[in-house]
């Protein structure tokens, strides 16, 4: 082609006079014919004004028309709607630049098959201005296809990748949290058997004493009676707690919510604990308001953690110390304030003393609980749609708020 493209630049040219000023017919244009005929590529010449002015047989074949047909067509008429920027931006190109200027293209043949181009195109010159643009266009529309069809698959593939990715994730958190859970079920057996152990081992050991000696005095035997009595009750409290707990957890017991007043559990669970903090010598006091207030709640469950939350204030608390019980009403909730002047929590036990079996290991610290009391205490007031908090400094003592929703 670099042969044509130079006589198609030379002004005054007599090929380009021919093609662009004289369509009929001679030997010489029957020769350029089918010097352009001989390609396999679309080549075409279009006028100043974008009109067809010569195209080569094989684009006469791709694109279905003949020569004349074609001869009165704009070339945009035959384009892409959607690609009519991007074509103009070409043609602007090749006006302002003497040499090829490339781009691809979609022509619509004139059965209306879409045919994809790539072009190689420049200006014609001819008595010193543009007189149209000569093209040869390269059909491409398998390859533009496979392309397309790769973007397609490579699209599906990313996404499949994504989702798999996704799903990988997935599994490996389900397993981390399968390892976890059984981590925590291995956790619970050997703390519940450690729990058990304790008191088992005490009633085996008196009940085997009492039994292996008859001459046993009354009064040694009335004892270990008592502590295998005692030890029996804190193994049934243990077991209760713990399927109190589970029942709670899995929905299998739910609240016995009636309109209660929730002054009068307060005042009576103080009440009950009054008899303990005596004989530990703790000084029990209790400032609430004298009206009622009215809560829909199980009164039972909230005497339980009202209970739990007096009985670890007394036991944490030495001889001579103090437990307060405030209560008071707020916007929508009322407020249940337990203070001690006990042992009090380390900071670094607090945020676990609402979990199942947590204990802070003290040193000397041989107070009997198994954990549980906190972990029932919280979801109660959780199915109350309360808050429960601690407050706590080691050696100075610790505080308990309870806010729980006001009846409406
Ligand atoms: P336990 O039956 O062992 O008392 P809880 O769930 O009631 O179980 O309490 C968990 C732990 O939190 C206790 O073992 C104790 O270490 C700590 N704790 C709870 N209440 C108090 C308190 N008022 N003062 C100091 N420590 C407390």
């Amino acid at each position: 082609m670099s042969g044509s493209s130079e006589i198609f630049q030379n002004n005054n040219n007599p090929a380009v006079d021919f093609f662009l000023q004289q369509p009929d017919k001679s030997e010489y244009e029957n020769l350029i014919s089918s010097f352009f005929d001989a390609s396999d590529d679309l080549v075409f010449i279009l006028d100043k004004n974008g009109y067809f002015h010569f195209v080569n047989q094989s684009g006469l074949n791709d694109l279905g028309y003949s020569l004349d047909e074609l001869r009165g067509k704009h070339f945009f008429s035959i384009t892409n709607p959607e690609e009519k920027v991007k074509l103009s931006n070409a043609f602007q190109r090749i006006l302002q630049f003497e040499g090829l200027v490339y781009f691809d293209c979609k022509l619509t043949s004139k059965l209306g098959n879409v045919i994809t181009y790539d072009i190689s195109a420049k200006a014609l010159f001819g008595r010193g201005s543009i007189n149209g643009m000569l093209s040869v266009a390269k059909n491409i529309t398998k390859q533009h296809l496979l392309k397309e069809r790769y973007t397609e698959i490579l699209v599906k593939y990313t996404e499949t990748e994504r989702l798999l990715s996704i799903e990988r994730n997935r599994l490996r958190q389900r397993k981390s949290v399968l390892e976890e859970l059984n981590r925590l079920k291995s956790e619970f057996v050997s703390n519940i058997s450690h729990e058990m152990r304790t008191p088992l081992a005490s009633i085996i050991g008196f009940s085997e004493t009492i039994s292996s000696d008859p001459e046993m005095p009354v009064g040694m035997r009335k004892e270990f009676n008592e502590i295998i009595h005692s030890e029996g009750k804190r193994l049934a409290k243990l077991i209760n707690d713990i399927l109190d707990i589970s029942k709670l957890e899995s929905g299998e017991i739910e609240l016995q919510r009636k309109e209660i007043d929730l002054v009068s559990v307060i005042k009576n669970a103080v009440h009950h604990a009054d008899a303990l903090a005596s004989e530990k010598n703790i000084t029990l006091r209790l400032t609430v308001e004298d009206q009622e207030v009215k809560i829909i709640g199980d009164e039972e469950r909230l005497t339980q953690v009202f209970n739990c939350l007096l009985s670890n204030a007394i036991k944490f608390t030495k001889s001579g110390g103090r437990v307060t019980v405030m209560g008071q009403s707020l916007y929508k909730e009322y407020e249940i304030i337990i203070s001690d002047t006990g042992i009090g929590i380390a900071q670094k036990d607090l945020p676990h003393i609402f979990e199942k079996f947590y204990r802070v290991s003290k040193y000397g610290n041989e107070i009997p609980g198994a954990g549980l009391g906190l972990v029932f205490s919280k979801q109660v007031i959780d199915l109350h749609k309360g808050l429960i908090t601690v407050e706590s400094e080691e050696d100075k003592g610790s505080t308990f708020v309870i806010k729980l929703p006001k009846r409406n």
